[in-house]
């Protein structure tokens, strides 16, 4: 049961058949897979999800095409839990953490990555590649090792050791550029146009790729009882999550499936790397590229390709954009790990860092339910808190010094 038809352009709105192309001919738009949701209406019940995997998979019939069998190595599913000692401390009635830390290697990229490979394997790709900032080179060469396919992974060559170890563990060709995303993101457009036998997820995929993200919002919607949140926060690099988290929103809607309307989105940037938080504010349709300098290094995309679909969605229903910099980012991963015993990448900290912004200036209602997305696991990027984050007295192995140490941090009374 599968109700994608094939590929449309979201401007001009020509169709082009199932394949694995990503600008329109006419206009230099984007495409994106279509749905025929008509012909779903009725028959993609609650009933037929629930009887389906416990993965992303469980929403096959809304995604691309997977061919005989998807590309599954366990993304999605992910635990949605309501944060009742952070909400306390940020002075909110009713808050949820979608913790995407929980995925095969641990961040949402698994989401876009399991349907882009898919895809590919069904179009016949035999090689994976992308362009990335380090999450979803992770997530491919993984997901490339899992079906055998040889993988090509492009990163900046100065991204967190961590990322770059979890990458390279997975045997394929991970090549280190001298230069930012936004250069790699350059070479690669390049590259597809030289090999167009590889399946870049992120590129000639990515109107498949994206899909993949529409599970994020299916789940919120599934795990809250069938009904919408009305505020969810979104962590944005190219914006292709947030634009899809919308689309995912809309299409439960439009089948029937959820109870309530679209919540209104919210975006969440580091101020190292915010040109969608800058447009948002100046007023303006297009963003200005930024020469990134954050600790959010996966989110450090300086000319976002959805900037202006993402400023679309904010502004649709009185959303807003957060903007923190980089010492609130590392309280905010301390404040998650404290309140919640969750422990987030950057991004993570980025999100909760904009969400405590955004209600602080009142954007975001304290009185209404809100849904924060924790899109990568801190084991990611430890380098940023391994100074930080240490042992709290190193003692001699002696009971005397151990008592000493405890009346210092005051778990025993000083005597
Ligand atoms: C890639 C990524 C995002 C969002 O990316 P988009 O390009 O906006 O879809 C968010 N969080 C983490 C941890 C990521 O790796
Ligand atoms: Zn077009």
């Amino acid at each position: 049961m599968n109700f994608a038809t094939g590929l449309r352009c979201r401007e001009c709105g020509t169709a082009y058949p199932d394949e694995a192309r990503y600008v329109c001919n006419n206009c230099f738009g984007p495409l994106e897979v279509g749905y025929d949701l008509d012909a779903a209406r009725g028959v993609v019940t609650r009933e037929s999800i629930q009887e389906g995997p416990l993965s992303i998979w469980r929403y096959g019939a809304l995604l691309p095409d997977p061919g005989l069998a998807p590309v599954d190595l366990g993304a999605g599913w992910t635990p949605l839990r309501r944060a009742t000692r952070l909400a306390e401390v940020l002075g909110v009635r009713e808050l949820w953490l979608k913790d995407d830390t929980r995925n095969p290697t641990g961040s949402f990229k698994d989401r876009v990555v399991s349907v882009a490979l898919s895809s590919a394997r069904r179009l016949g790709f035999t090689t994976a590649a992308c362009a990335s900032t380090g999450n979803l080179a992770t997530s491919v060469a993984a997901h490339a090792a899992f079906i055998g396919w040889p993988s090509v992974t492009i990163i900046p060559a100065d991204l967190e050791k961590s990322k770059i170890a979890m990458t390279a563990i997975f045997g394929g060709t991970v090549l280190g550029v001298e230069g930012n995303y936004d250069d790699v993101n350059r070479l690669c457009v390049e590259l597809v146009d030289e090999h167009p036998d590889w399946a870049f997820a992120n590129i000639n995929l990515r109107p498949f790729y994206s899909e993949g993200s529409k599970t994020l919002a299916f789940e919120i919607s599934e795990q809250l009882g069938w009904r919408t949140p009305d505020q969810v926060v979104v962590p944005v690099a190219s914006g292709s999550q947030l634009t899809k988290v919308a689309k995912g929103f809309k299409e439960f809607i439009e089948l029937g499936l959820v109870d309530g309307s679209a919540p209104v989105l919210f975006g969440a940037q580091a101020t190292g790397c915010s040109p969608i938080a800058t447009a948002f504010s100046t007023g303006a349709d297009f963003i200005t590229p930024q020469r990134p300098n954050t600790i959010a290094r996966s989110l450090a995309i300086g000319n976002p390709a959805d900037a202006p679909y993402v400023l679309d969605e904010l502004r649709a229903n009185g959303g807003d954009c957060g903007s923190v910099p980089d010492d609130e980012i590392l309280e905010c991963i301390e404040l998650l790990a404290k309140t919640e015993g969750v422990f987030a990448e950057t991004a993570g900290g980025v999100t909760i860092a904009s969400l405590r912004q955004m209600i602080n200036r009142g954007t975001i209602d304290r009185d209404k339910s809100i849904v924060a997305i924790i899109s990568g696991h801190g084991l990611k990027t430890l380098d940023a808190i391994v100074d930080t984050a240490t042992v709290s007295s190193t003692i001699s192995p002696s009971l005397e010094a151990a008592e000493e140490a405890l009346r210092f941090h005051q778990l025993v009374a000083a005597s």
